[in-house]
């Protein structure tokens, strides 16, 4: 058996139930097959051995009141995965699916990201399984408060900088970071996707889905292709596939499809973005009310066959395993030659094969969804220097960020024998040098 092999099966041994997990360390590990044959001395190092275990994982209570007086308890998680480049960074996720496997899949995802951007930052996730859906504002303040009180003794500026993903937003941001303040009488850079007002960064809002469209279109170009006139469906109306849309109608594209977790509006005349915006990011309201308000656009219960709908370019948006092989095979059938993934890990290790097979043109998530946590770095920057930078000046520096990820990622693959493979390059260009700085810092 080989050293990865090894690696792999002990990793799926020693964390029994944590599928999304297994899957993730399966895709990364598979992929790094032929890294060990050039560099022996990262088995020497046990490398491997050492990624796939987080330094260290912290869970805890969280309790608190609901606006009824009655007594709620959740779980808080944050799983400080590796810090070889930097302080640990990655989000934090409220939803009632999360438990440790998912914020270890999403926490061993950031680490290869992170390291993509190029900027000083390690791996790092949390969350909670709480749901803020159909939650008071004061409900959701009561609960970030708490949650803080028990995390503000792990995190720190040089230490580990949390930031949003799915169910933190701004809202939420806000809340915790009044806590940490008031707990640590300190004005310190201890999370991005910060408000304007107190220490955020111009463009950390559009930067995940600007990020992906960017990617995406360095990718197309390579090919002699454009995003212009092409239709595209988009899965998820949170803020990842918000912004996507936004920059994919704006370099001329046709959105005809969006969803959230109940089911997905078609429009074929294109996705009324303003009216989605005002729904979701203002009124907190269901995707299906876009059909109130545009009558001739359609509205289908469940998500599945959100991929049915003929197009040419795929952003997949919402959450994790949502495309599977069927809907994979659906796509090709219908003619799409590009899928670029917004959110972590949206396709199944079998879709991502049945792409990779046909050699369209896919790109995984740690590369093409980089754009945010890249942007979360230049968040810390620029509270480092007291400093804000403009919105061009940060958008611009996203999209270097991003034609740079895409071409290290089409670089690794080619020099390590995979072509056209964009998986396998930025998994291998992610790895290298967080591996680089794990072997120099000895065993720790
Ligand atoms: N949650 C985002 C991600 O999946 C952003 C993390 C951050 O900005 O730290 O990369």
């Amino acid at each position: 058996m080989s050293y990865v092999q090894e690696v792999l099966k002990k990793t799926v041994e020693k964390n029994p139930g944590e599928v999304e997990f297994h899957q993730t360390v399966k895709e990364v590990l598979n992929s790094l097959e032929p890294v060990f044959d050039k560099h022996p001395e990262y088995i020497t190092a046990g490398i491997l051995e050492r990624i796939v275990e987080p330094e260290r994982q912290i869970m805890f209570r969280v309790p608190w009141v609901d606006d009824q007086g009655k007594l709620q308890v959740n779980r808080g998680f944050r799983v400080q995965f590796n810090s070889a480049i930097g302080p640990y960074k990655g989000g934090l996720r409220f939803h009632p699916s999360v438990n440790l496997g998912i914020i270890k899949f999403l926490g061993f995802e950031q680490i290869f990201k992170n390291s993509l951007t190029g900027l000083p930052i390690g791996g790092g996730k949390g969350g909670s399984d709480f749901d803020p859906k159909g939650k008071s504002d004061t409900e959701v303040m009561r609960f970030c408060q708490s949650f803080m009180t028990e995390l503000y003794r792990f995190i720190g500026a040089d230490t580990d900088v949390p930031a949003g993903d799915i169910g933190v937003g701004g809202r939420e941001i806000g809340y915790l970071y009044g806590q940490y303040k008031r707990i640590t009488n300190r004005y310190e850079s201890i999370l991005t996707g910060k408000g304007l007002p107190y220490g955020g960064s111009l463009a950390r809002t559009e930067a995940t889905g600007y990020g992906v469209v960017y990617f995406m279109d360095e990718a197309l170009k390579a090919q002699g292709k454009s995003l212009k006139g092409a239709t595209v469906v988009v899965s998820g109306s949170g803020n990842v596939a918000i912004y996507a849309v936004e920059k994919a109608q704006q370099l001329g594209a046709k959105v005809v499809t969006m969803s959230d977790s109940n089911g997905y509006i078609y429009d074929a005349d294109g996705i009324k973005l303003d009216t989605v915006k005002q729904l979701k990011e203002v009124e907190r309201k269901r995707i299906k009310e876009y059909v109130e308000i545009h009558p001739s656009a359609q509205y289908h219960e469940g998500c599945a066959n959100i991929w049915n709908v003929p197009c040419d370019i795929a952003f997949p948006c919402a959450t994790q395993n949502e495309l599977d092989a069927k809907a994979a095979e659906i796509l090709l059938n219908n003619g799409c030659f590009a899928v670029g993934e917004g959110s972590n890990m949206p396709c199944t290790l079998e879709a991502s094969d049945v792409f990779l097979n046909k050699k369209i043109i896919y790109s995984p998530s740690k590369a093409s969804n980089a754009g945010g946590v890249a942007v979360s770095a230049l968040e810390m920057s620029q509270n480092s220097m007291r400093y804000s930078w403009t919105f061009e000046e940060v958008d611009a520096k996203l999209k270097d960020i991003m034609v740079n990820i895409y071409n290290n990622a089409s670089n690794a693959a080619k020099e390590y024998g995979f072509e056209g493979n964009l998986l396998v390059g930025a998994n291998i260009a992610g790895f290298l040098k967080v591996a680089e700085a794990m072997k120099a810092q000895g065993l720790v």
